[in-house]
C-alpha cells in the first residue's frame, strides 16, 4: 500500500520531487536536532492543485500528512515522527510572489516564500513588509503564518496574524478553499482565516496568503542602553512608548549571561556593556519625519531615561552598520546558546507589569531548586514575551541534565507562568513538544473546543497528527 502511494505521489508530481531514500535530514531533523524522524518520502508540490492532488492520494491512503517550510520551527511540528509512515509536504517549490496592490498595500504570496525574499520584494517596491525575526533567511510566509509568528517588530505591526488578510488552503479533504481577499473588513461569518493562522498545519495547508504592507519609514534608528533591572528596563519601555508613540518599532531585553554567551562564542563581536550591566536593551524607532527628527527624540528619551535612573549608559547607532551590528549581537543569543550545548527553551508570555516580579521569584526558586542551573533570559519585553531558558550546570553533562531535570525545570517555569496569568507558549506554538503540557495549563473549556474544530475538519486525523491537540 505504501509503495503504491508512492508510485502515485511520483505519477503527480514527477519522481524528481518525490523524495525517498538518501539523505533526507534536512525535513527529517528538526532546527534543534532533538527529534529525528523517518518520512515515508518528502514531497514537493510546484502548485495548489498539486498540493491537493497529493492530499487527495494521501487520504485515500490513510497516510498522514506534515507540512514543512523552512524547517525553523522550535516546538518539533514540522518534522516527521519515527514511524516512517508519514509524508512529508514541503512548500519549498511555491515561492512566487504573485501581486502586489500598491494601491490596496497588499501583496499576494505563496506559502514556501521565504521571509527575508518578500521583505526584499517589498523594499524594492517601496513598502515595509514588517514581520522579522533571526530565522527570515530560511523559514517560509506558510510557516509563519501557521505559527502565527512573532519576531521583533509585533509592538508595532502585530504578529503574522495581524498582518494577513486572507489566505489559500488546501482542507484535508484536499479541496481548495480560496479565502485570498484583501479586505479590511469582512463580517460574513465565522472568522475562517484565523482558524488556519496558529494552527501549525493540523487543520489544512496554507498555500498562499494576502498580506498587509506598510510606508517605508523615512528613518529607522537603533539604541542600545544598559539597564540596571527588569523592574528598569519596563519603566523604560513606558517612558519609550508615552515619547516616541508608534515609531517605537522594537523593545527587547537581554540578560547578561545570555550577552556573555555571545561575546564568548562570537569573540570578533562588540557586545556593549557586556560587563558592565545586568540587562540592556534594544530600542528601534522608526520615524516617518527624518534622521534628525528620530534622533533627537531618541537622545531626549535617553537622557530623560538616565535621569529617572533606569538607564545607566546608552549608545545610539551612527548608521545602518552599526545598526545591523547591534541586532546581529541580539539575534546571536539563540546560536550562541546553542553552541553552549543542549538547553532547555521557554517561550513564555506574560502580563508586561509583572514580569519584573516573575523574573525576580522564578530566578529564586530555580537556583534553589537546581544549583548551578544558568539562565539565558531575553525577549520582546514590548510584547511581554521571555525566551526564559535554561543552560545546564557549567562543566556538567548537558544531556544527563536534559534527562533528568527536564521535566522538572519546566513544571516550575510553568507553574511561575500560570501563577502570574501568562502563557506557555507566546510566539513558537505548541508543536509536539507541549501538545502533552498545554492541558495542564489551558483551560479545559479552550481544550474541548480545540478538539472539536480538530474533528470537525479532520476527522481522519491525518494532517499533521499528535501537533497541538490530540484528537
Ligand atoms: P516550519 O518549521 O517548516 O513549520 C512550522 C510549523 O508550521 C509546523 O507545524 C509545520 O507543519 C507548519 N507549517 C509550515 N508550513 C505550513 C503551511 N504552508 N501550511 C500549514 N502548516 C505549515 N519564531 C517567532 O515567532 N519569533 C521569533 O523571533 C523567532 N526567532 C527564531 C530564531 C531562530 C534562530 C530560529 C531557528 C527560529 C525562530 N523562530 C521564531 C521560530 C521559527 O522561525 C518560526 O516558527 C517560523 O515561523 C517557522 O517557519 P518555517 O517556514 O520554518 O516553518
Amino acid at each position: 500500500m505504501t509503495q503504491a502511494l508512492v508510485f502515485q505521489l511520483q505519477s503527480l508530481l514527477g519522481p524528481a520531487h518525490v523524495l525517498v531514500g538518501g539523505d533526507l535530514a534536512a525535513y527529517e531533523v528538526d532546527w534543534r536536532k532533538r527529534s529525528h524522524g523517518k518520512a515515508l518520502a518528502v514531497v514537493r508540490p510546484g502548485s495548489t492543485d498539486e498540493v491537493a492532488a497529493v492530499v487527495r492520494a494521501c487520504v485515500a491512503a490513510g497516510t498522514s500528512i506534515v507540512p514543512q517550510g523552512g524547517n525553523t520551527g522550535l516546538v518539533v511540528g514540522g518534522t516527521p515522527d519515527a514511524s516512517g509512515t508519514q509524508v512529508v509536504l514541503s512548500l519549498q517549490r511555491m515561492q512566487a510572489v504573485r501581486e502586489l496592490d500598491a494601491a490596496n498595500m497588499t501583496v499576494l504570496v505563496e506559502a514556501g516564500c521565504v521571509l527575508q525574499t518578500l521583505q526584499e520584494h517589498a523594499r524594492q517596491a517601496g513598502f515595509l513588509f514588517p514581520l522579522s525575526l533571526a530565522a527570515e533567511g530560511s523559514c517560509t510566509i506558510g510557516g509563519n503564518l501557521a505559527t502565527n509568528a512573532g519576531g521583533t517588530q509585533v509592538l508595532r505591526y502585530g504578529n503574522a496574524r495581524d498582518l494577513c488578510l486572507g489566505v489559500e488552503v488546501v482542507t484535508p479533504q484536499g479541496e481548495i478553499w480560496n479565502g485570498l481577499s484583501g479586505l479590511r473588513k469582512d463580517n460574513t461569518g465565522y472568522d475562517l482565516r484565523d482558524l488556519f493562522i496558529g494552527s501549525e498545519g493540523t487543520l489544512g495547508i496554507i498555500t498562499a496568503a494576502t498580506l498587509k504592507l506598510y510606508p517605508l519609514p523615512a528613518a529607522t534608528l537603533t539604541a542600545w542602553a544598559a539597564v540596571p533591572g527588569m523592574d528598569a528596563a519596563v519603566q523604560l519601555l513606558g517612558m519609550a512608548r508615552a515619547r516616541l508613540g508608534a515609531g517605537l518599532t522594537g523593545f527587547e531585553v537581554m540578560g547578561q549571561f545570555a550577552l556573555g554567551l555571545v561575546a564568548k562564542h562570537y569573540p570578533q563581536m562588540r557586545v556593549p556593556f557586556v560587563h558592565d550591566s545586568p540587562w540592556c536593551v534594544l530600542l528601534e524607532n522608526a520615524d516617518h519625519e527624518s534622521e534628525a527628527h528620530a534622533r533627537g527624540q531618541f537622545e531626549a528619551l535617553l537622557e530623560a531615561a538616565v535621569e529617572a535612573g533606569c538607564v545607566t549608559d546608552a549608545v545610539v547607532a551612527e548608521n545602518i552598520a552599526q545598526a545591523r551590528q547591534l541586532w546581529h549581537v541580539r539575534e546571536s543569543i539563540p546560536l550562541a546558546q546553542a553552541e553552549e550545548g543542549l538547553n532547555i527553551k521557554h517561550d513564555i508570555s506574560l502580563p508586561i507589569s509583572r514580569i519584573p516580579a516573575y523574573c525576580a521569584e522564578t530566578d529564586a526558586r530555580l537556583a534553589r531548586e537546581i544549583p548551578g542551573i544558568r539562565l539565558v533570559n531575553f525577549g520582546h519585553l514590548g510584547d511581554g514575551n521571555l525566551h526564559y531558558n535554561v543552560q545546564a550546570p557549567e562543566g556538567g553533562d548537558p544531556a544527563a541534565f536534559l534527562r533528568e531535570q527536564e521535566a522538572r525545570v519546566n513544571e516550575l517555569v510553568y507553574e511561575q507562568v500560570r501563577r502570574f496569568d501568562g502563557s506557555i507558549s507566546a510566539e513558537h506554538g505548541v508543536g509536539s513538544l507541549k501538545v502533552d503540557g498545554l492541558p495542564h495549563y489551558k483551560s479545559p473549556v479552550a481544550i474541548d473546543m480545540m478538539k472539536a474544530i480538530k474533528r470537525g475538519l479532520d476527522p481522519r486525523n491525518l494532517m499533521n497528527p499528535g501537533r497541538v491537540v490530540r484528537a
